[in-house]
């Protein structure tokens, strides 16, 4: 199933007002993160509103905006921004409230307005508010929106809106192929929100390897990770992909479940379609062990994906087994040598 599939799927399948919220925050194109910011501020501002000005609207967009910045410098994958220089000059107070929400009214809004109900190149069916800049300078929220807020599901989307934007940034940071941190799903739906696309994840490449140190994950052979090279490492499926959309209830796609192997072991494992043996699950569970305890970026997602907690997390690993053993009935999978560990 493509991209386009999936978002069809997604937010057509079972179409509801929070569906196609939802579909707008987790499928739409992030350049920026200003559709998050966007979508923060109307979920606070939109509950009893019907014209809502620009200037009304700017800092609840400009104070979300502001406050990722502290953490994240980058919020879009553009070179300069008025905008966010605005808010670096509000957090670092050069620029006071009032200048903040000035420049954003003038600024920041350019063109997430008309970018927000995008997702895919067609807009979603149903509209949270019309624009009405050019003869009311702000928007008008319509109902579908004050319906979302009247049904209660504001604190959930706005946390979601915000879980989201995390993982973005995170994204960015590490240059990983966002749909690897993907972490949002209910067990009920789950087959909608994890997206089943098998590209692009060579990008994850180097955030893997800074643990495995160039080296397999399963035989311990030295491993590139530069394309083009005769030993250029894959990026594998601990818990093989077929297995999915989940594997001991965490999304398959993962990063948790995603290693580096060479050429070798990676063919013959993916081919194999055989559950990874117990020692390579206990090898994962201090992967990421490690990668939470020392803080790495990953960190949140690893959590989210996993467990809060070390026990959680080892259940979730050891449910992830037991669902591939008992779909598979097959001996499990085993490198066919192993050098001296490197990691
Ligand atoms: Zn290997």
């Amino acid at each position: 199933m493509d991209r386009a599939d999936a978002v069809a799927r997604f937010a057509y399948e079972v179409p509801s007002l929070d569906a196609y919220w939802r579909a707008i925050v987790l499928f739409g194109q992030n350049v920026a993160s200003y559709k998050f910011a966007l979508a923060g501020a109307l979920l606070e501002v939109g509950a009893d509103a019907e014209l809502v000005t620009l200037d009304v609207l700017a800092l609840p967009f400009a104070t979300r905006v502001a406050e990722h910045l502290r953490t994240h410098d980058k919020q879009g994958t553009f070179q300069k921004s008025q905008f966010l220089d605005a808010c670096r000059a509000f957090n670092s107070g050069e620029l006071d409230t009032e200048g903040l929400r000035a420049k954003t009214a003038r600024l920041g809004f350019q063109n997430v307005i008309d970018a927000f109900h995008i997702v895919d190149q067609s807009e979603v069916p149903q509209r949270f508010f019309i624009d009405e800049r050019k003869t009311n300078k702000g928007v008008r929220i319509t109902d579908h929106l004050r319906e979302l807020l009247d049904d209660g599901h504001g604190p959930n989307l706005r946390d979601e809106a915000e879980a989201r934007w995390r993982l973005v940034e995170t994204a960015w940071e590490l240059n990983l192929p966002r749909h690897l941190l993907t972490v949002e799903f209910e067990p009920e739906t789950a087959t909608l929100l994890v997206p089943r696309r098998r590209t692009t994840i060579t990008g994850a490449r180097p955030a893997l390897n800074g643990y495995q140190k160039g080296h397999c994950f399963y035989c311990f052979t030295a491993i590139e990770i530069a394309s083009g090279a005769a030993t250029t490492c894959q990026v594998d499926h601990l818990f093989p992909w077929s297995a999915g959309p989940l594997v001991g209830g965490a999304p398959v796609d993962g990063v948790w479940n995603l290693v580096l192997a060479c050429a070798r072991c990676n063919s013959w494992h993916e081919k194999s379609d055989r559950p990874p043996h117990q020692r390579y699950v206990e090898r994962l569970n201090i992967r990421n062990e490690y990668l939470i305890s020392s803080y790495h970026p990953l960190r949140p997602t690893l959590m989210a994906q996993t467990g809060d907690s070390p026990s959680e997390r080892s259940a979730t690993l050891k449910r992830a087994l037991d669902d591939v053993s008992v779909r598979g009935a097959r001996a499990p999978w085993v490198a066919p040598e192993e050098l001296h560990p490197a990691f």
